[in-house]
């Protein structure tokens, strides 16, 4: 019987097989947060160019400068991790943007051209082909190593599309460790509890029997009403810690997690104590 263990303590999963692990990516399997930064400052600078407000209207040009700051959740200190662009689909932000133009005196249909202009402009900063190449968090490879030699599938859910997500895990090494993906083009998409339930489809595997880790309250939520018994927080993706709900267990490194194997029956689907022996994962940083 594989459970994970927390600090040395023994996550029990339902009935006390661990089915499979879902990650959620940016932020949590993924060190995004240079590659969403520059982004963001990409999409500001065309924002403003084209919105040409500097000279006629210099406090309409400061209004909308900070209006897309916002939006986007970029600060001195970091990403916002609850954020636009940490968080929700290019889409999502799209309509963001196009929001925040709408509000510096655009018209809808002006400012919805002017968003995807600017993002036809930047899309090529996204994912891999970005100069702040999005990295794997260190210690996650030895996490997965461990659930595949345990037998337990692990899979990205995400509302990145299918190439940022394939893309990621071809640089690095980490496809072969990922059985399926949930992305932005899967109906429902995250954090939609069926996304949940539509990739456990995918792998074969109950909810009820699963652990899911993602970096924002969104994700931990989703798990929870899908009926996921282990949910963790994953703290360390972004500058500024991510302020997650406390009633769900997290972590700062991978290292705090462990494969294990549990030799006494689990408890109720919370974190319980239990008798259990490690799997040979402690893992090294990467
Ligand atoms: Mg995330």
């Amino acid at each position: 019987m594989v459970l994970l263990s927390l600090r040395g303590t023994v996550l029990s999963c339902g009935t006390g097989v661990l089915a499979a692990v879902l990650f959620d990516k940016d932020g949590t399997i993924s060190h995004s947060e240079p590659m969403l930064e520059a982004l963001a400052k990409a999409r500001v600078f065309h924002c403003l160019e084209l919105a040409d407000l500097a000279q006629r209207d210099p406090e309409g040009h400061r209004f909308l400068a900070d209006l897309l700051h916002r939006a986007y959740g970029l600060s001195d200190e970091g990403m916002l991790p609850s954020g636009t662009m940490a968080v929700a689909s290019r889409d999502h932000n799209l309509v963001a943007t196009a929001t925040a133009l709408v509000q510096a005196g655009l018209g809808w249909p002006e400012a919805l051209a002017m968003a995807e202009t600017v993002f036809a402009r930047t899309d090529d900063l996204h994912g891999q082909g970005s100069e702040s190449r999005p990295a794997p968090t260190p210690g996650l490879r030895p996490l997965l190593e461990a659930l595949r030699d345990a037998g337990v599938p692990c899979a990205v859910i995400s509302n990145d599309h299918v190439e940022g997500i394939e893309s990621f895990l071809a640089a690095h090494g980490l496809g072969r460790f990922v059985q399926a993906i949930w992305s932005a083009e899967h109906q429902p998409r995250k954090p939609d509890p069926d996304a949940v339930h539509g990739l456990c489809r995918e792998l074969g595997v109950a909810a009820e029997h699963c652990a899911l880790i993602g970096d924002a309250n969104s994700d931990l939520r989703m798990a929870r009403a899908a009926g996921v018994p282990v949910v963790l927080g994953y703290r360390a993706g972004w500058r500024r810690p991510a302020e997650l709900d406390a009633s769900f267990p997290q972590l700062d490194h991978w290292q705090e997690l462990s494969v294990t194997a549990a030799t006494t029956p689990p408890g109720p689907p919370s974190m319980a104590s239990g008798d259990s022996r490690p799997l040979g994962i402690s893992s090294p940083i990467d």
